[in-house]
């Protein structure tokens, strides 16, 4: 089955066409077709919105001298990624009219994806009317949270009454570090306790015992736990009430001043992007430095923290944009955790740029990874799995 996973956000697709099924996927036989990314979105003309930019995509799969698809009709099914499926779903769904009322409650939840991801399913439903759509949700992991991580110290009732929780995010990319590092070993997921690290642009950290999530950095939103690029991480509550008061601000300005103007970037004053951050504390930013430094610190405490939880790990996994392409980062996280028994090789680190690779001392009592994530794969075998289970009889 022709499997097209959209991974929208806010100005950028990502897409992937995959071949595989429930048998190719045990055999890790599914088989990349294409893949590409629209950015930009809004800002040049040929893209001003999402469905120019999922037209696009599809655009360059049926392209005659280079696409992967003679017709469109070819596609079976689309796996959409949907960051905030809330308590509602703990795999992923063939979307309905009553799967898009309870993914739209949730939206305001996640404010910075969902609406984007609601409008790629918009468009390419419009767009590929014959294929089957399917939600796959950043949430659907964490559902194995057990209450004492989940739980908020607010009031009981009142939490209980907004559904105020810790849902975690980034679960698909999760997941696949879990099942990729057993793949790797010739195991089970079952057999490890893993602190995996999805450092992107959005950053968690997640606790998995034994193939469970239970725990995650992330909260009710996507903006606690982990500095990010632009989003804050955990700040005492108290510091934001203040703030509000003293500087007259509504709920939605502070949204935005948390979700897009802090993080490396509010620290720094200079950019969300690790890479610069780099460049500029090497020539003596102070600000750069710092942001960095609070960055590389939070790290350093989850992985203390989880592997607590876990009552020790096995390894720690690095991965997304700055886990698996800045061995400076991964050095400055692991440097004072020799006492846990991590340690990295600096060579091997050095040498782990986007690539799968064991980057620990021979000594190292925790290893540590690197492994790429693909959420993308895993949304498509995902979407051939929910399929099986609706529909077995309509498959190919
Ligand atoms: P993602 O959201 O996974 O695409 O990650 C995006 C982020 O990864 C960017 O904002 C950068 O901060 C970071 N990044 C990408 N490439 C590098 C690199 N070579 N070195 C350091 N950071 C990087």
């Amino acid at each position: 089955m022709k499997v097209l996973v959209l991974n929208c956000g806010s100005s950028s697709v990502k897409f992937q066409l995959t071949e595989t099924s429930p048998e190719l996927a045990a055999a890790g036989q599914d088989r990349l077709l294409a893949r590409g990314l629209i950015d930009r979105i809004g800002e040049i003309a040929f893209v001003p919105d999402h469905e120019h930019a999922v037209r696009r995509a599809l655009a360059s799969l049926t392209d005659p001298q280079h696409g992967a698809l003679a017709r469109l009709e070819e596609i079976d099914a689309v796996g959409h990624r949907m960051v905030h499926g809330g308590e509602s779903f703990g795999e992923a769904v063939l979307i309905d009219d009553a799967v898009l009322n309870s993914i739209e409650a949730c939206t305001p939840l996640a404010p910075l994806h969902n609406p984007h991801n609601l409008t790629g399913y918009h468009a390419s439903r419009r767009l590929l009317p014959h294929a089957r759509h399917v939600a796959v949700f950043d949430t659907a992991f964490h559902h194995t949270l057990p209450p004492k991580a989940y739980t908020f110290g607010l009031p009981f009732q009142l939490a209980a009454r907004y559904r105020l929780r810790r849902f975690g995010f980034h679960g698909t990319s999760h997941r696949y570090l879990a099942l990729r590092f057993a793949e790797i070993h010739g195991s089970a997921p079952e057999e490890f306790r893993l602190v995996t690290c999805h450092l992107g642009n959005g950053c968690s950290m997640c606790a998995i015992e034994r193939g469970r999530s239970v725990d995650c950095s992330l909260g009710f939103t996507t903006m606690g736990g982990l500095l990010m690029g632009t989003r804050s991480g955990d700040v005492d509550a108290g510091a934001i009430l203040q703030l509000m008061s003293w500087q007259g601000l509504s709920p939605e300005r502070m949204q935005e001043v948390l979700y897009k103007e802090s993080g490396l970037y509010g620290i720094s004053g200079l950019s969300n992007d690790v890479r610069t951050l780099l460049e500029h504390s090497r020539a003596g930013h102070e600000r750069a430095r710092l942001a960095l430094e609070v960055f590389c610190y939070g790290i350093q405490k989850y992985i203390g923290a989880y592997h607590a939880v876990l009552g020790g790990a096995d390894a720690v996994i690095f991965s997304a944009g700055i886990g698996e392409n800045a061995p400076e980062i991964r050095a400055a996280v692991c440097e004072p955790l020799a006492g846990l028994g991590i340690r990295l090789d600096p060579a091997r680190n050095a040498q782990a740029i986007g690539v799968e690779m064991d980057i620990s001392a021979a000594d190292a009592t925790v290893r540590v990874w690197v492994i790429p994530t693909n959420e993308e794969l895993l949304i498509a075998r995902d979407t051939v799995h929910c399929l099986s289970r609706v529909a077995p009889w309509h498959n190919s």
